[in-house]
């Protein structure tokens, strides 16, 4: 999409807005299943705690994608998009036992990361099979809040666990359908995933009833002009050899499954916002626009780099500036950018904006969550009102003082 049809959303939708460009989010997937073409079974779920909207995940059904869902609100929203159960994998952390029994009575994939509950589901439902969550213990970069493999991660039952595991499955006489691990969110060095990938074969050897390894998800993708990212095609390559063998060996030609949530909607998203207020301090420029980390808490919470573009004024000067937030606290989406001139009222274009953007906005100072819009088949769809005030206060329970 051009950044005409962006200036035009601004103009119909208002502002802040997030966009979505569904051009982008298909030659994501088509990347991804390309570069693991010989593998015989593939499934991509894809992440739903990324960006949750209904015409999102029927984009995502349209392609082909399955679902990895990680609480049974997301399940739903799977299943009103019009996903079947079986599409569909459940991998909760830290969920009360209750929570996954009403996922398992749905007929979804029930993917468990710790022994109590391993053992207690398996007293109780013997008979529905389980793909267990293993932390292999490999650090696969990114900032320490989103990386999960470490030794005192609170995800997945570490490999160091493995005869226990056994020991529960034997005594219970459940199946195990599936191992999965999921490292963290930035795979930049493919050997380390694949060093990841061979403790999770060898894992695998110990249960014979499988249907599918997931291996997870945290493909890097670009924030900035060359950045570095996950080279998909190399580990396409890599990991398809490694694993078409370790189905032979095994007997069985199993499923693989990634998870991707990133990879597939972060560069699709656009977040546009307008510039209320230039104000010139002693010592820099500081931008403030109509929203803060009430909508896009990415920049505060892990420090991510996001793009920052003037497109009402793309040809204008380049000067420095701090672009900020309106909420009353700290709110720096970025310092010191170099961005063409800003005036009052001008659009302000955020990028990589897909995933984790929206699905962690809120309604701090009581302001409004921004409006959601997809550009499909060239042209511009809402897909979420903004909210109004009896969003703020419908929840509310008014007594009498
Ligand atoms: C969040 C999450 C993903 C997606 O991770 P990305 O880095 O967005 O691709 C995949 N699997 C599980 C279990 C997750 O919790």
């Amino acid at each position: 999409m051009k950044e005409s049809d962006l200036l035009n959303i601004a103009q119909t939708f208002g502002s802040p807005t997030y966009v979505y460009d569904a051009n982008k989010i298909t030659s994501q997937y088509e990347r991804l299943t390309k570069a693991f073409k010989n593998v015989p079974k593939l499934k991509l779920h894809y992440a739903v705690k990324a960006l949750s909207n209904l015409s999102i995940l029927k984009l995502m059904k349209s392609l082909g994608a399955g679902l990895d869902t990680v609480s049974i609100q997301e399940v739903q929203l799977g299943l009103a998009a019009g996903f079947d159960v079986h599409e569909i994998m459940y991998t909760p952390n830290g969920v009360s036992l209750e929570e996954i029994e009403q996922a398992a009575e749905l007929g979804v994939k029930i993917n468990i990361d710790n022994l109590s509950i391993l053992e207690q589901f398996g007293s109780k439902h013997p008979t529905i099979p389980v793909c267990i969550r293993i932390n292999p213990h490999v650090m696969a970069g990114g900032n320490h809040n989103i990386s999960v493999g470490h030794i005192d991660s609170k995800f997945g039952i570490s490999i160091h666990q493995i005869p226990h595991v056994l020991r529960i499955v034997e005594l219970t006489n459940m199946n195990i359908n599936g191992i999965h691990m999921h490292t963290g969110s930035d795979i930049l060095d493919i050997d380390v995933f694949l060093y990841a990938s061979e403790i999770l074969f060898k894992a695998a050897t110990n249960f014979k009833n499988l249907d599918f390894i997931d291996f997870g998800s945290g493909f890097k993708v670009p924030y900035k002009k060359d950045d570095i990212q996950t080279n998909v095609e190399e580990l396409g390559e890599k990991l398809t050899t490694r694993f078409n063998q370790f189905c032979q060996e095994y007997g069985k030609d199993l499923s693989l499954i990634f998870e991707p949530g990133k990879f597939l909607v972060s560069e699709s998203g656009y977040f546009l916002a307008e510039v209320n207020v230039v104000k010139q301090t002693t010592s820099t420029v500081f931008a403030g626009i109509d929203s803060g980390f009430n909508h896009f808490i990415r920049p505060m919470l892990y420090s991510s780099y996001h793009h920052i573009e003037n497109i009402s004024n793309p040809e204008g000067r380049e000067r420095y500036y701090s672009v900020v937030g309106y909420i009353c606290e700290t709110d720096t989406f970025g310092n010191n950018r170099r961005i063409s001139e800003i005036r009052e009222g001008d659009i302000l274009k955020f990028n990589n904006a897909g995933a984790y953007c929206f699905s962690m906005a809120s309604n701090y100072n009581s302001r409004y969550r921004p409006a959601e819009v997809l550009w499909y088949n060239e042209e511009a769809h809402l897909v979420r009102k903004r909210e109004t005030f009896d969003d703020i206060v419908k929840n509310q329970v008014e007594i009498d003082i």
